[in-house]
């Protein structure tokens, strides 16, 4: 295994986070976040970084060309020689079809797509589980972190409660719909290009990375 060029790719709350955390602590990668790595762009006023900001601060929608650049900026460093692991890009065809031509172009290629499957319906239960206490504002999850008395308060013993908007599972369905339309045809693409690993997410996180690393290292 000479290098290690990875995209990770998975739907809010199916795990990514804690694998892109798993991968590069054991395979010693840098972890490129497109959040981080656009502030840190920014703040070093880069000349990507700049035109970025132009956008930002009228409160546009960053071009495809501009987000391309500033990764194109951060891979060009030199600790993503032996490797690297994009998370949150590429978001769309346009900026998949940028990838594979500033890889090209730098003498690199893609060697695997890592793709966190989580069903849809089991993602809202996920996502949409937490609930708060009207009376004392304690948190609590469904799945995660309920009330010890179905229905009762741990802290004070009250009976009401309430979601947040974001938590309810109409917000994060829609959530997830932008977001599925965003991945299938990405999915698609790298299907095609034979480098994507689906991964099943809905194992322990223990399993699915064991999951994970038994493609890394086989790659
Ligand atoms: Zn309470």
């Amino acid at each position: 295994m000479s290098t290690m060029n990875l995209v990770l790719m998975g739907l809010p709350g199916a795990g990514k986070g804690t694998q892109a955390q798993l991968i590069v602590k054991d395979f010693d990668i840098p972890h490129i976040s497109t959040g981080d790595i656009f502030r840190a762009a920014i703040k070093n006023q880069t000349p990507m970084g700049v035109e970025a900001k132009k956008f930002i601060d009228k409160g546009e929608l960053v071009p495809d060309e501009v987000t391309n650049g500033i990764v194109q900026e951060r891979l060009a460093q030199n600790d993503t020689k032996d490797g690297f692991m994009l998370d949150g890009f590429p978001r769309n065809l346009v900026q998949a079809d940028a990838l594979n031509a500033m890889l090209v172009d730098s003498d690199r290629q893609l060697d695997a797509v890592i793709n966190i499957h989580v069903r849809p319906e089991v993602l809202v239960e996920r996502l949409s589980g937490r609930f708060i206490c009207r009376n004392c504002g304690a948190t609590y999850h469904r799945l995660y972190n309920p009330t010890k008395v179905e229905g009762t308060c741990d802290v004070c013993g009250g009976h009401d409660f309430y979601q947040r908007d974001d938590d309810k599972p109409e917000t994060v369905k829609n959530r997830l719909d932008v977001n599925i339309k965003l991945n299938t045809p990405l999915i698609d693409f790298y299907k095609k290009q034979g480098v994507l690993y689906t991964i099943d997410g809905e194992q322990d996180i223990d399993k699915v990375y064991q999951a994970v690393k038994e493609v890394l290292t086989n790659l």
